[in-house]
């Protein structure tokens, strides 16, 4: 009995050491610790034996049932821990996670320094004037002085779409588009996409420029100075010196184009305004009389000026970028510094 004592003791241990799920405990308790178990049917056998052996081996088959009772009792805890932890994940969410952040849209770096100029010229009076892209020839070019086989026709690369019908390659045609349906005195923006058909590290096949006109009596070179000047600081958030250079330009006469001191280096000569210390803006002049004539004007009664300036350009520099194709790769990285 002694002998049997021990290899229960043994299978026990073994089979509770095997158990990993909370069904298979109740099964081991009926088993071996139950009414009708294994040690009781041991036990109920002690009747069986004699007097001087009945204490010892009592003692013995209880001291054995009850160590296996422990074990059994610090295992289910176990199991039931285990299952507990395994099933926290589903029903709870683990709040120490950094949350999901969901990407705000934004405007484009080109859009928004349009917005930028667009606010600076309405808050000098200017009111702001949209086109069509899709432009008659004879807005693009002849009203604006630029009749067939003008030599001037060959700089601008033109998508032509039919004989008459282009893409426009600049957003001037909007000074005569207005000015032949209203009367001055005139202050207009007209900001908008241009086309020509160049590619490069500072050319794009469409770009942005912003028109600006003004149209009145008595209208000087000194009155586009100073609007163009009032510009430049608001635009660069500094006093930069101006520079104009004379220029030829068929709807304006006198013509200039207009440097800025470099934003870079300052004036001292760096890469990118080439050791000049200048930076090329815009170009402007005073309104030809022709173009006047086109519109029904009188040239000896009102004068004006006009300017057009490259919005990738002005980006360019206000923000350091050396490529002009980077605003059109479509680079989330790139554009979502702006
Ligand atoms: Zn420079």
């Amino acid at each position: 009995m002694e002998h049997e004592l021990q290899s229960l003791d043994r299978e026990a241990r073994q089979q509770l050491a095997g158990i990993t799920e909370i069904s298979q405990l109740e099964d081991f308790r009926i088993r071996f610790l139950g009414r009708k178990g294994q040690f009781s049917t041991i036990l109920r056998q002690l009747g069986t034996v004699s007097d001087t052996d009945r204490p010892r081996l009592g003692q013995m088959a209880n001291s054995i049932k009850k160590e296996i009772e422990e074990l059994f009792e610090s295992r289910q805890e176990a199991i039931r821990q285990a299952a507990a932890t395994a099933a926290e994940p589903a029903s709870l969410p683990d709040l120490s996670l950094p949350g999901r952040v969901q990407a705000a849209g934004r405007l484009h770096p080109v859009t928004q320094i349009m917005q930028e100029i667009c606010t600076i010229f309405e808050n000098l009076g200017f009111s702001v004037a949209e086109g069509p892209d899709v432009e008659l020839d004879y807005y693009n070019f002849e009203a604006l002085n630029i009749p067939p086989h003008h030599p001037a026709r060959d700089m601008h690369d033109t998508f032509y779409v039919s004989d008459s019908i282009l893409l426009r390659t600049h957003t001037s045609p909007m000074q005569a588009r207005i000015m032949e349906n209203s009367q001055p005195p005139l202050r207009v923006i007209a900001p908008g996409k241009v086309y020509r058909c160049d590619s490069d590290i500072t050319h794009t096949p469409m770009f942005h420029q912003v028109e600006g006109f003004l149209v009145d009596r008595n209208v000087s070179f000194a009155d586009l100075k100073g609007v163009l000047t009032v510009f430049t600081q608001k635009m660069f958030e500094r006093d930069l010196p101006l520079r104009f250079r004379p220029s030829f330009f068929p709807f304006t006469e006198p013509s200039a184009e207009v440097d800025i001191a470099c934003v870079i280096c300052g004036g001292t000569g760096c890469r990118v305004c080439k050791k000049s210390g200048w930076l090329e803006i815009l170009g402007s002049g005073m309104i030809d009389p022709e173009v006047f004539r086109m519109v029904g004007y009188d040239p000896e009664v009102f004068s004006g000026f006009a300017f057009g300036l490259g919005v990738e350009r002005i980006a360019m520099l206000k923000y350091g970028i050396d490529d002009i194709r980077l605003y059109y790769e479509n680079d989330q990285r790139f554009l979502s510094q702006f």
